[in-house]
């Protein structure tokens, strides 16, 4: 956060004097009253404590360039006109230089005539000023409590980086954590958390105000669904062309990666994107050139599914370490493709891995020295072996035109976004108009030649 001095140094102080004078200057002003109750015997903390803590809120407020002082405020109290300023107030006087002087109280500017004249009209026009609408909605939802200080809203200096692991000193937070949670539970809607721009198409990030392990409870599902269902119907209605489902509201026990939603709802007109052909396509142009054999590790998916017919269909061997999915495949392999390349392995010897949820760190050990691990989940593995090349969960390098992303996507490097996102760019990019999900997948070429040529770039390098 910003302190008195220091917010005031940046904008005021450039045009005027020097910034470490424009410091000294109003380090000095401000501490005229708490010197006075100091010198004259009549401090008390609360008074330091009130006085610090009001200058610093209203300084941070008249600063945050967004108006949010609401017209009942001033319309219940009239006379708060000339004892609290507001953003917009404020910003005139960075504009124009020479009017609206005072900082939080604008009683002086009245009294010597500094007034800005278009003070109040600005005021009731940032207002009004409506949320634009998006074109790709994609859909996240929350990680952890304390998750929520690394997304763009918390620390900027957390959030441009990946995430690693949580950090010790957040746990100090633990009011505002607490609190936070409480206000996500009674507030109930999913928030906008991003908002980009990709060429014309606007992009915009919401989350489902739901924390990643209450997907893993089966009596949460319903009212998961219910704020996912919410959250397409407002999309629909702002006139979205495309909802990404992210993460884990795609589940295939949840929502059956989102068929469910276009049964309770036939008519909506905003289509519903899983991104699994680009997340096919990533994988698949990952697996280092001269393969001949791959091993699938961990839970299989839709992903999954789709990449081991595709590898099969390129010829190369598909080893499977789990004799149920195994099964489960096979039949599925059969019906469509007649004979498959598909072998049940008990051995750890292939050099690649493809790997999904739920792959124990005991296993994760068993890969030899060398073997490239390529996940194909939403999430990345244990990431325990340091003689194996990890590389990252389905992701591209985004071009530069892509505006606003100063924050990075959960552990992603900077700049990188996951393929289930860019997919449902791409679709509304290219307004291909139709739905991927449920047993739904879009062509894994068409759309892979699209991202290339929308200027996204694969990522080359081991991620060890
Ligand atoms: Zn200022």
């Amino acid at each position: 956060m910003d302190t008195i001095a220091d917010a005031n140094w940046v904008d005021h102080g450039a045009a005027v004097i020097h910034p470490f004078g424009e410091h000294i200057a109003y380090f000095t002003l401000f501490a005229i009253p708490l010197l006075t109750i100091t010198l004259t015997k009549t401090a008390s903390i609360v008074a330091f404590a009130g006085y610090v803590t009001y200058i610093d809120v209203m300084n941070n407020m008249g600063h945050c360039n967004f108006e949010l002082i609401p017209k009942i405020a001033f319309s219940i109290f009239p006379p708060l006109k000339y004892l609290m300023y507001t953003p917009s107030y404020h910003s005139l006087h960075h504009t124009q230089f020479r009017t609206n002087y005072s900082l939080f109280m604008p009683f002086y500017d009245y009294v010597y005539g500094t007034l800005d004249k278009s003070t109040d009209t600005l005021y009731e026009k940032s207002l009004e000023q409506k949320d634009e609408s998006p074109n790709v909605v994609y859909l996240t939802h929350l990680m952890t409590p304390e998750s929520i200080y690394h997304m763009r809203l918390g620390f900027a200096s957390l959030a441009s980086k990946p995430y690693t692991s949580p950090k010790w000193y957040l746990r100090m937070l633990w009011p505002v954590t607490i609190w936070s949670m409480i206000v996500t539970w009674i507030y109930g809607k999913t928030l906008v958390v991003e908002r980009n721009v990709f060429k014309k198409l606007i992009v915009q990030t919401w989350t489902v105000p739901k924390y990643k392990i209450q997907y893993f409870m089966e009596w949460q599902r319903e009212a998961i669904n219910d704020l996912i269902m919410e959250a397409i119907i407002e999309a629909d209605g702002k006139g979205a062309k495309v909802l990404t489902l992210g993460l884990l509201n795609q589940g295939e026990e949840l929502n059956r990666n989102g068929e469910l939603f276009i049964k309770r709802n036939p008519k909506l007109k905003v289509k519903l994107v899983d991104g699994t052909s680009l997340a096919v396509a990533v994988v698949l142009n990952s697996i280092p050139k001269g393969t001949t054999e791959v091993v699938f590790r961990g839970n299989l998916n839709k992903v999954a599914y789709c990449l081991a017919l595709a590898l099969c269909h390129k010829g190369i061997k598909v080893a499977i370490s789990r004799s149920d999915d195994y099964q489960k495949l096979k039949l599925e392999l059969d019906s469509t493709h007649g004979h498959t390349n598909m072998t049940l392995t008990r051995t750890c010897s292939q050099k690649v891995w493809l790997v999904g949820d739920g792959l124990s760190k005991e296993e994760e050990l068993k890969a030899s020295k060398g073997t490239v691990i390529i996940p194909y989940s939403r999430f990345p593995p244990n990431n325990v072996n340091k003689y194996c090349f990890y590389q990252t969960t389905p992701a591209m390098l985004t071009p530069k035109h892509l505006e606003n992303v100063d924050s990075c996507e959960n552990w992603l490097p900077r700049r990188v976004m996951s393929a289930w996102r860019i997919a449902g760019i791409l679709h509304g990019l290219e307004g291909w108009n139709v739905n991927e999900c449920g047993n739904e997948m879009f062509n894994v070429e068409t759309i892979w030649q699209a991202s290339l040529q929308h200027g996204f770039t694969p990522l080359t390098l081991p991620n060890h």
